[in-house]
């Protein structure tokens, strides 16, 4: 019998953990079904974790209907599957809505050979393999919706025939390999899994449809600044250990919100995001090169060529970064310093109901000093009209032309 073994692949909580226990703890054994008509180890997990927020999947063993068997957790693990019997109990989930389903001969066989080969390990007889709902407590509950009793005959059936011993000999298998890196255009269930963590992690990675597009890739971006990661939309090694620690709790409000709420500028997903500008060849082209050439005193054409890097490196000495003459995050965040970011002027900013969010408002929270949420609010309005008391400007919060040219002029 082979078991593919998911213990490591599949999603988990960033922090919580279940609870551990030692294998003579176990008395039973749980038959459930997933009660939907599709799934997998790795959609469940992901419902679980993501919607429920437990600490992983909630089965040990999931059996899909043409009888393939994942192993999800270790049986010393104590998953939340049958409430107060947790603890004594090892979860086997059979794919499928058995009340308007029926189980496959391929999946019933499965799941009653790894019930056979637990058995074999466990300190536990035919007779405490349950179905979800002989619990106590769990009457009500229509898991696994099937005849437990003819399923335990056939496996008393099976055993009366020696066929016991045959299930000592589990082989495993590491399952699918998951691709390394995850990059712009790749489509799957890997992606869906990263969109749904970006999605828990406030980085807003659009519609959770499995095809790292634009948007996706501008949430990567977006984390890997978050992240202090170079900055290539590429979910690699790195990223993806990352992902797994990031500590959702840190307030991340500028980063968080997709970069395009505040305007309909196509563009603004390349300036925003901030790929890394070097000398390469052919050489890189862009908005944001001539942005960065205007700010370093370069001719400003759009293209990274060798003036453009030698410039880079003048305007990095002058800063004392390291002069690579590559336009990364530490230099970019330079450039952003005492400028609008590239941000022009373009509307009136004050305080009103709803508050006025973009981009622009976080230039110039940043430019006041104050938390950069993005948002017009009463910190801000007060924060305006310091400063235009300050600079003799007319004291009203507006941030209108002549407040703009002052605080970034
Ligand atoms: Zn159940």
């Amino acid at each position: 019998m082979e078991i593919i073994d998911k213990r490591n692949s599949l999603p988990t909580h960033p922090s919580k953990r279940y609870r551990r226990r030692s294998l003579s703890a176990i008395k039973n054994i749980a038959i459930h079904h997933s009660a939907t008509t599709s799934g997998s180890a790795e959609s469940f997990a992901r419902y679980h974790v993501n919607t429920l927020e437990w600490p992983g999947i909630a089965y040990h063993y999931v059996v899909d209907k043409d009888g393939t068997i994942s192993l999800c957790h270790d049986l010393e693990v104590v998953s939340y599957h049958v409430g107060n019997s947790n603890y004594r109990a090892v979860g086997i989930c059979m794919v499928g809505d058995f009340r308007t389903q029926q189980l496959t001969e391929a999946q019933k066989t499965a799941t009653q050979n790894l019930v056979l080969s637990l058995l074999d390990v466990l300190t536990v007889d035919i007779d405490d393999v349950w179905g979800h709902q002989e619990f106590p407590g769990y009457e009500w509950k229509p898991c696994p919706s099937i005849n437990m009793g003819n399923f335990r005959s056939e496996l008393f059936a099976r055993g009366d025939r020696g066929e016991l011993p045959i299930y000592r000999s589990v082989s495993y298998s590491s399952g699918p390999r998951t691709r390394t890196y995850l990059s712009y255009g790749d489509q799957g269930d890997d992606i869906k899994a990263l969109q749904e963590r970006l999605e828990i992690l406030g980085f807003k990675p659009g519609v959770i449809d499995g095809i790292f597009g634009k948007v996706t890739e501008d949430a990567v971006k977006r984390f890997q600044r978050a992240a202090n990661l170079s900055v290539d939309g590429i979910v690699g090694p790195e990223t993806r250990d990352a992902l797994k620690r990031y500590d959702q709790d840190v307030p991340l409000i500028e980063l968080a919100s997709p970069t395009d709420v505040d305007t309909d500028d196509g563009g603004l997903y390349e300036l925003e995001s901030r790929r890394t500008l070097r000398l390469l060849s052919p050489y890189m082209r862009g908005e944001d090169i001539r942005d960065v050439q205007e700010k370093i005193g370069a001719v400003a054409d759009g293209i990274f060529g060798p003036a453009t890097a030698e410039a880079v490196r003048r305007y990095q000495r002058r800063k004392g970064l390291v002069s690579d003459g590559i336009v990364g995050p530490r230099t970019w965040q330079a450039l952003d310093q005492n400028d609008t970011g590239g941000v022009p002027y373009s509307r009136l900013i004050f305080l009103t109901n709803p508050y006025i969010q973009g981009r622009d408002v976080k230039r110039v929270q940043r430019a006041l000093n104050i938390s950069e949420d993005g948002i017009f609010g009463p910190i801000t309005d007060q924060a305006v009209r310091n400063f235009q008391r300050r600079e003799r400007l007319n004291i009203d919060g507006i941030v209108g032309p002549n407040t703009w040219s002052r605080l970034f002029g």
